[in-house]
């Protein structure tokens, strides 16, 4: 018994087909390839957004870790008002000396959190 596939609307163009194969989105190869490129362009842009963010956060560290009263620690809102965004995710994970944990990084500057009740941060910058 051949195949067949409930008719479809075609996502990229609007007209209604009627897919050959299992598991076809787009009506043809060029709404397919019209599909892939505006992917690529929404990765490049999401890319390009986090890239900013990131930015951002290794530059409130290395200002904050330049002024000599957040030497030694800092706290959650130090941070925050110095511009860091807890919530853009770190560009990698380290261990530190003895750390138990490893500690996130945004490029040279990792965040040490230093006590778990009353959080405290400590900036480690590893020079490269
Ligand atoms: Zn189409």
């Amino acid at each position: 018994m051949p195949f067949k596939h409930p008719v479809l609307t075609c996502p990229i163009c609007g007209d209604k087909f009627r897919p050959v194969k299992e598991g076809k989105k787009f009506c043809s190869s060029k709404c397919q390839k019209r599909a892939w490129n505006q992917q690529a362009k929404q990765r490049k842009l999401l890319n390009a957004w986090q890239a900013k963010r990131i930015e951002a956060n290794i530059f409130s560290l290395k200002r904050l870790s330049e002024m000599p009263q957040f030497k030694n620690e800092l706290s959650r809102d130090n941070l925050i008002s110095g511009g860091f965004d807890f919530s853009v995710a770190p560009t990698s994970f380290k261990k530190i000396n003895d750390s138990a944990e490893s500690v996130p990084f945004y490029a040279d500057f990792g965040l040490l959190l230093q006590n778990d009740s009353i959080p405290t941060y400590k900036i480690i910058h590893l020079k490269s």
